[in-house]
């Protein structure tokens, strides 16, 4: 009989927490979701808002919690270039302080716990694609650092958490993810795009548009989650988390408007600093380990994207 476990979910009412906590509540568990609400809205948690075996929590990891559950998700951290660079101490604090206090509330309940990392880590890569064993080209001081050594550190302080504590600790590193609950002015590619398509304005392209990302449909990578923390207590990570299909920005913006039927013209704007030029993730280690691989094409995942966008340009 499945038994109901207690889960944290931080950054919960975030655009991926969301789409967690929704599958891990409808898998029979109770889910806590702590936020503080800074990128994510009451708005993406909604339909569990009544559920009892759901509870919000407001509340800003940097600060400690006490809590007692069996597994931590942990998600808070804005992920949109824009918005983690608004407040960089903060997205700094958010990542390591936060992981601080979700790995000591993981060794005080003997929770296993599971960090959302990035490909990120990665920065501008001189290896292509990217595998787990590269270590990365990141700029300490830039305006990605923030995020990107904020990351980083947080991954350390799992490592060690685990070397020196023991912790059962499950890391990945997730590449562009897209779906229904991104917000539409959070800045990233796949939502400024869709809402430029849907009114009718022109799209922009920062730079030449022949910098690449790999795009994965949020159902995929949820799966991927759910067997990362499933997996066997061996399997701690890293892990690549990502759809290998690699598409220019001018592709993106070509299907989008393909798909949209817009008239939009594609305008051409600054590449902004340290912009990676390609990323691309090799998947070998998870689809051997989690027998793990995204199913959803980029057409069939744009399609159900630009149909949750629509709702904000109609109303
Ligand atoms: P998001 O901005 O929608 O969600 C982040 C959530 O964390 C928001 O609800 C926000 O309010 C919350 N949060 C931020 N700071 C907090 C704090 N100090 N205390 C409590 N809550 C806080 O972004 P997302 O795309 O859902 O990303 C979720 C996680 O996945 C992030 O850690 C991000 O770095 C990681 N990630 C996402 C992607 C992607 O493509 N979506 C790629 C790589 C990594
Ligand atoms: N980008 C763009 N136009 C936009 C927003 C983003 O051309 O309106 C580009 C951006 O410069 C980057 C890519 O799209 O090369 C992905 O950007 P995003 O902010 O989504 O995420 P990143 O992968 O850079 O963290």
């Amino acid at each position: 009989m499945h038994k109901r476990k207690r889960i944290l979910v931080t950054g919960g009412a975030g655009f991926l927490g969301s789409h967690l906590c929704e599958r891990l509540v409808n898998e029979g568990n109770d889910v806590i979701c702590v936020d503080n609400f800074y990128t994510g809205s009451k708005d993406n948690i909604i339909g569990l808002l009544n559920n009892p075996h759901f509870e919000l929590m407001r509340h800003d990891v940097t600060f400690p919690l006490y809590v007692e559950v069996d597994e931590i998700y942990n998600l808070a951290c804005p992920a949109s270039p824009v918005h983690y660079q608004y407040d960089p101490v903060q997205t700094t604090k958010t990542s390591v302080h936060g992981a601080i206090n979700m790995l000591g509330l993981a060794k005080r309940t003997g929770a296993k716990i599971f960090q959302a990392s990035t490909s990120e880590v990665y920065g501008d890569p001189v290896v292509h694609p990217q595998h787990e064993s590269y270590n990365g080209n990141v700029n300490p001081i830039g305006p990605r650092s923030c995020y990107d050594e904020g990351k980083r550190c947080a991954e350390t302080l799992f490592f060690d958490y685990k070397r020196q504590h023991n912790l059962n600790i499950r890391v990945v590193r997730i590449f562009n993810t897209y779906g229904p609950r991104m917000h539409p002015n959070d800045g990233r590619v796949v939502s400024n795009f869709i809402m430029q398509a849907l009114r009718g304005e022109a799209i922009t392209i920062y730079g030449d548009g022949q910098q690449t990302r790999s795009f994965c449909y949020v159902d995929d990578l949820i799966e991927g989650f759910i067997r990362m923390m499933d997996a066997n207590d061996d399997i701690s990570g890293p892990i690549n988390l990502g759809n290998p299909s690699e598409f220019t920005i001018k592709q993106l913006a070509e299907a989008i408007i393909n798909l949209t039927g817009a008239k939009s013209e594609l305008i051409k704007q600054p590449l902004p600093e340290d912009d990676p030029l390609k990323r691309q993730p090799d998947i070998t280690i998870a689809k051997q380990q989690l027998d793990w691989q995204p199913s959803i094409d980029l057409e069939a995942g744009l399609t159900k994207t630009i149909d949750y966008f629509r709702a904000f340009v109609d109303s």
